[in-house]
This record gives C-alpha cells, sequence and structure tokens, in this order.
C-alpha cells in the first residue's frame, strides 16, 4: 500500500512536472507567440509610422504644390488680364484710328464738297461776268474795278485750289474773259492818236475856211508836216484813200461798230486789210484837203455816227 502510494505520489508529482513543463512548454509557446505578434505589431507600427511619415511627406508635397498651382494659376491669370488689356488697348487704338481716318475722310469729302461749290460758284461768277460792256464805258474807276475783281478772283482760285486742273480750268476760264476785256480796252480810241495842240475841238465852230458855224465831226490836233500818228486803237484798215474835203485819210474799224478816221494825211503807211496794233504808226501828218495848214483831223464814229473823241480819251 505504501509503495503504490509512494508511486501515486511520484506519478502525481512526474504528472505534475510534466504538466508544468508543458505549462511552461506552452506558456513559451505563447511567449514565442506574443514576442512575434509583438515584432509584427512593431513592424506594422513601424511601417505605419513611415506610411505616416509618407503621407506627411506627401501632404506637404501636396501643399507645396497647391500653392505652386495657386501661383501659376495667378501668374497665368495677371498673363490673361494683361492680354486682354493690351487687346482692349489695341482695339482701342484701331477704333481710335478708324475714327480718326473716318474723320479725315469725312474733311476730305468735306473740303471736296466745299471745293465743288466754289468751283461752280466761281464758274457762275466768272460767266457772269461781262467786262467788255465795263471796258466800253470808258470809266477809269470801273476798268480799276474790274481789274482788282480779276487779280481777286485768281487769289481766291490759286487759295483755294492751289495749282491744280481745277483752278487752271477757272484760271484759263477768268482769262478768256481777261482777254475779252482787254480787246475790248485794247481796240478803243482812248488816246489822241498825234502829238500837238487841239487846234478846233468836237461840234459847232466857225469854219476857219468860210466864217460859217459848221458842225465839227472831229477834233484837229496841229503839229509839224510829217510827224507820226498812230493807230488809237487796235483794228483793221478798212480804207485808204483820197477825198477832196478829208485829203488823204485812212479808216481804222475797231469792231463792235467803232471806227476811227484820220486826215489830211502826207502818207499812209498802211493799206486796206491790214490788222494794227493799238499805238502802232501807220500815217504821216499832212495838209491835205481842205485845210488852213498841217494838222491831223481825228474822227471817232460808232455806228455811222460821229463821237467826240475826247469822250473815248482815259
Ligand atoms: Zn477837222
Amino acid at each position: 500500500m505504501q509503495e503504490n502510494s509512494e508511486n501515486t505520489k511520484e506519478n502525481f508529482i512526474k504528472n505534475l512536472i510534466k504538466a508544468a513543463k508543458e505549462e511552461i512548454k506552452s506558456i513559451s509557446t505563447t511567449t514565442v507567440a506574443l514576442v512575434l505578434v509583438c515584432a509584427m505589431v512593431s513592424v506594422l507600427a513601424l511601417n505605419l509610422c513611415a506610411t505616416n511619415a509618407k503621407i506627411n511627406l506627401l501632404e506637404s508635397e501636396k501643399a507645396g504644390l497647391a500653392d505652386k498651382l495657386t501661383d501659376t494659376e495667378n501668374k497665368l491669370n495677371n498673363n490673361i488680364e494683361k492680354l486682354e488689356n493690351s487687346l482692349n488697348a489695341s482695339q482701342q487704338e484701331s477704333a481710335n484710328k478708324d475714327g480718326i481716318i473716318q474723320n479725315q475722310q469725312n474733311e476730305i469729302q468735306n473740303n471736296e464738297a466745299a471745293q465743288d461749290k466754289l468751283i461752280e460758284d466761281l464758274k457762275e461768277q466768272i460767266g457772269n461776268l461781262d467786262l467788255t460792256k465795263s471796258a466800253a464805258s470808258r470809266s477809269d474807276s470801273e476798268i480799276n474795278s474790274i481789274k482788282n475783281s480779276i487779280a481777286e478772283m485768281e487769289l481766291t482760285i490759286r487759295d483755294a485750289l492751289g495749282y491744280s486742273d481745277k483752278a487752271q480750268i477757272l484760271i484759263d476760264a477768268l482769262y478768256v474773259k481777261v482777254d475779252e476785256f482787254q480787246d475790248v480796252l485794247d481796240r478803243y480810241p482812248d488816246f489822241y492818236p498825234a502829238e500837238g495842240s487841239i487846234g478846233s475841238p468836237f461840234g459847232y465852230r466857225i469854219d476857219p475856211i468860210n466864217g460859217e458855224t459848221r458842225f465839227h465831226t472831229g477834233v484837229d490836233i496841229g503839229y509839224v508836216e510829217g510827224s507820226p500818228i498812230f493807230a488809237a486803237g487796235k483794228g483793221v484798215v478798212t480804207f485808204v484813200g483820197f477825198h477832196s474835203g478829208y485829203g488823204l485819210y485812212v479808216i481804222v474799224d475797231h469792231g463792235d461798230g467803232l471806227e476811227t478816221k484820220y486826215a489830211h494825211l502826207s502818207e499812209s503807211l498802211v493799206k486796206v486789210g491790214d490788222k494794227v496794233g493799238k499805238g502802232e504808226y501807220i500815217a504821216k501828218m499832212g495838209a491835205t484837203g481842205r485845210v488852213t495848214g498841217p494838222h491831223l483831223h481825228f474822227e471817232v464814229v460808232l455806228n455811222d455816227n460821229f463821237q467826240n473823241p475826247a469822250d473815248y480819251i482815259l
């Protein structure tokens, strides 16, 4: 019995030891497992830390990039704004230029319209000029006034149109009138055609030969035999010949029904058909015909009516 008991105890102890060993073994295994778990957790934690750090880094980088992006966006916006401003400025400038060009075009058109109006006005004024009448009136003041008007008109044309073709057309039209005016001035017998003194004026007088009252149809200019006689105006010689009263005489036709007669000549220097200018030397003074001495009998005839030559003298 005792031996059994001893065995039992021993077995019990053995079992206890065995159990303890098992326990220890189990504990060891658990510990190892725990250690392993701990290690794994540590690794995971480390990894987590690393990941966190990475995340932080990435976030930091992200923030940096976001800042950069914002910065770039701002820069781009600034550039866009600048470009837009520049574009607006260009468009405004272009619009202004268009406006200036339009204004210039309007101005040119207005100028052209004003110029055309002026040209029409001047044409009408020139067309209406009746200078021949003024010239025929033989009034000094009227002739001078016409000359001034012509000069003023020419200045007006030159001021407005310079030396353009349009100006030239008007100037030419004006000078046609001026030429007509000058032609009338040239044709009019406005000076006494010989040197000498007026012996007998135009009109009724006592005849120096028979003492009767007679109408004197011209003026007598007495000077020396052979002294020069000039055409009193531009014209055409229509007669050279003798007459008992007039002696040798010449008639010059000045147009418009106006003639001059030069009588008692000693010699004629012209023939019928000759064109003579005002002041041209046409004859020599003499005493042919019914005279008491050498003199020029000078007549002015308008439409076959005797005129007082003094009325034509300027
Ligand atoms: Zn006479």
